[in-house]
């Protein structure tokens, strides 16, 4: 591995706040400064200057082009290269680049799913930059990180929805801390890193599996003999091949200003995980996308595919991204660090109490905010949490919460009514915070790990929800404590602690989330269980969710519906999808590998006959019939899943149609996969046209 100057390299792609203010005229930086914090808008004359500087340095990078740079509803980023180049009159070019393009594009929107929001006669979109996400140059252009808006001004991606539930949750947290007192704070920004799972797999077998190619996942392939019993992958040494591609991976990241810090070996064969430092909320999610986008492209340099569907093999763990969430203050104070003062304690209780509150109250649209057909393979399969959500605080912050509800003091037990001024947090350990793995939503020292997340997801979707939701909750709580004098407030604060805690304490769980004791357990306690995309949906238009979201401005009911539109059509394509993927990968390769291995047998058995008359060729007969009656059943299960899988496609109502996919068709599948797995596990691999489960998993240099 060569060595490489970091400091010199990170970033080195990136229009930032230091290139800025080095290159542009003071009042100039000045401008984009206060754009960018508030969100107001730019001047024209500004925005040229900012365009023209931009541009030179774009140059300097080897840029040519520039684009606008967006995330529709595909959950991918979108991008459209325009040249920098204009024609002159004398056959020459002069590179050019105004603010007008800078701030604004207008790319055909006619293709991106907007769930019915804009009739397709007026395919009209545009583009704005976010000032709050630095621009950067990759593979020859200029990106210009953007939100994706109709001309009626509904959203079309998911980074408007998220700016807007920044805002939420910065202005409600600024009024509560105001009223406690803490009236130095002008804003909050929520934080987020976003710990990366993924796989790793030779490119040529990657190719060879028609699965992987058009779904991402494999819908067929016996078990190898090892799988991830053994435990040695986690934390194992790297391969030094796996090694170098990391390495590569990083230095491709940081010159994107990207701060990845931690990678390694996950749980299951071949898999790797890769964590960054935490960053405010909207950077981050612009990140995450790049990560995993830069992840596909170095595995591509080294022969690898980079896979990150949430459940690519059976049997084995899927990949997750665990989204790790605090909230902080402009004054550089972490709102979820329980702090050292009473009055840090207080305010730290105030937060905790919100968040806790938030995830039980909308813990129905907190869960739809991650789900996907993909990671419905993976959420309650007893790798990564179930489809309940609840809360781990730990057993210490449990019995502070507990002697609040009981007002009590913590350690003495007695029934001293406390102030909460004098309500000292015994000091919390981060370690007795981040034992409990199983659960989906844990507060690990001085932020919330939301473990739910599937690894393709944009992170955009969970933190809208989580902003939206604590946003909500601290609305309430102001409410609640607004006509407090401050010789009230801490009296105030400690009954509304008590009256929170009892409404929603039932989301509160330290146990383990995988038994089926706490399956029982959350239904007594009238928890959510929804298990699938297709159960959970219909939560996402019922009043509650409209309520939430349209009373703080982060989405309109026809945003609403139309989001909901294309959550369930992306599922019931992407099972449909599957379910052809499967049935030809089945009639082709595998039947090519089936009827060869029985042709092969039954001539070898017929010649041994020749030879030894008196032979019973029990074993080729065995093989033989095994496989026969297997065939059998795979006509069967594949006459089935072929008829039904037009009769889904016939249903006109989407959630219904989504219903019959998860029910009917998914179950199909598996069962055709039951039988032909059966079968590919007498079949000798080379009579097989793609890579067997053992291949890939194992064979990874
Ligand atoms: P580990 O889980 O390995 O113990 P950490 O819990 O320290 O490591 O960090 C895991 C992830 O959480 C990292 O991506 C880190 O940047 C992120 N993280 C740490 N602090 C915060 C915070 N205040 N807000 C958001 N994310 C954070
Ligand atoms: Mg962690």
């Amino acid at each position: 591995m060569t060595a490489m100057n970091i400091p010199e390299i990170y970033a080195s792609m990136v229009f930032n706040d230091k290139v800025m203010r080095e290159r542009l005229p003071k009042d100039i930086y000045k401008a984009v400064r206060k754009t960018s914090k508030n969100g107001t808008h730019l001047e024209l004359d500004v925005a040229n200057t900012v365009a023209a500087v931009m541009k030179e340095w774009a140059i300097e990078k080897g840029a040519t082009h520039f684009t606008h740079w967006f995330q529709p509803m595909t959950g991918l980023t979108a991008e459209k290269h325009d040249g920098f180049i204009s024609p002159t009159e004398d056959g020459g070019v002069i590179m050019d680049f105004s603010g007008k393009e800078l701030v604004k594009g207008e790319p055909d929107a006619s293709s991106f799913p907007s769930g019915g929001l804009r009739a397709t006669f007026e395919a009209r979109g545009y583009t704005a930059w976010d000032p709050s996400s630095p621009a950067f140059v990759k593979d020859g252009s200029l990106y210009i990180p953007t939100a994706f808006c109709s001309y009626g001004g509904e959203a079309l991606d998911k980074k408007t929805p998220l700016l807007r539930s920044m805002e939420a949750l910065s202005d409600a947290a600024v009024k509560v801390l105001h009223l406690l007192g803490n009236t130095e704070v002008t804003h909050v920004d929520t934080t987020v890193g976003s710990e990366q799972e993924y796989f790793l797999i030779d490119k040529e077998l990657y190719k060879k599996r028609k699965d992987l190619l058009l779904t991402g996942r494999t819908l067929m392939g016996a078990p190898a003999p090892k799988g991830q019993e053994m435990e040695d992958h986690y934390f194992g040494v790297l391969k030094p091949k796996v090694s170098e591609y990391m390495h590569e991976l990083d230095k491709e990241l940081w010159e994107l200003g990207v701060p990845a810090k931690t990678k390694h070996n996950e749980v299951a064969p071949s898999q790797h995980e890769l964590a960054p430092v935490f960053e405010t909320t909207n950077v981050a999610v612009d990140h995450n996308q790049l990560t995993m986008e830069v992840m596909k492209k170095v595995a591509d340099k080294f022969g690898y595919a980079c896979l990150l569907h949430e459940k690519p093999f059976e049997g084995i763990n899927g990949s997750g991204k665990h989204n790790n969430w605090s909230i902080s203050t402009n004054t550089g104070v972490n709102l979820l660090d329980p702090g050292k003062t009473p009055g840090q304690n207080l305010q730290f209780l105030v937060f905790l109490m919100a968040v806790i509150a938030a995830v039980d109250e909308y813990q129905e649209v907190l869960r739809i905010s991650v789900a996907t057909a993909g990671n419905d393979h993976r959420l309650g399969g007893n790798e990564a949490p179930p489809a309940i959500i609840s809360i781990f605080v730990g057993d210490e912050l449990e019995k502070v919460l507990q002697s609040i509800e009981e007002g009590t003091s913590v350690t003495g037990g007695g029934k001293t009514q406390m102030g909460m001024g004098a309500h000292v947090l015994p000091h919390i350990m981060r370690d007795t915070t981040d034992r409990n793995r199983t659960s989906p939503f844990a507060f690990t020292g001085n932020k919330f790990e939301f473990r739910m997340p599937g690894s393709s997801l944009s992170v955009a979707n969970p933190n809208i929800v989580l902003n939206t939701a604590v946003a909500d909750k601290l609305v309430e709580i102001y409410g609640k404590l607004k006509d407090a004098t401050p010789d009230e407030m801490d009296d105030a604060v400690h009954k509304v602690l008590q009256e929170m805690l009892a409404k929603h304490k039932r989301i509160l769980f330290n146990g383990n989330g995988y038994t089926e004791e706490w399956v029982e357990e959350a239904g007594r306690r009238g928890l959510a269980n929804l298990a699938s995309l297709p159960d959970a949906m219909p939560y996402f238009i019922a009043d509650k969710s409209i309520g939430l979201f349209t009373k703080h401005g982060i989405f309109t009911k026809e945003e609403i519906y139309s989001r909901y539109e294309i959550l369930l059509e992306n599922y019931v394509k992407t099972v449909h999808i599957e379910a052809l993927t499967l049935m030809e990968m089945v009639r082709k390769d595998f039947t090519t590998g089936l009827v060869r291995y029985m042709k092969d047998v039954t001539t070898e058995a017929l010649k041994k006959r020749d030879l030894l008359p008196d032979s019973k060729c029990s074993y080729e007969s065995e093989i033989l019939k095994t496989l026969d009656k297997t065939s059998e059943e795979i006509v069967f299960a594949m006459n089935k899943l072929a008829e039904d899988t037009e009769k889904a496609e016939a249903i006109g109502e989407v959630l219904e149609q989504a219903k019959f996919y998860q029910e009917t068709i998914l179950k199909e599948m598996d069962e055709l996969r039951f039988w032909t797995d059966r079968a590919e596990a007498i079949i000798p691999d080379e009579y097989l046209p793609y890579p067997t489960y053992e291949k890939m998993l194992f064979s990874l240099r």
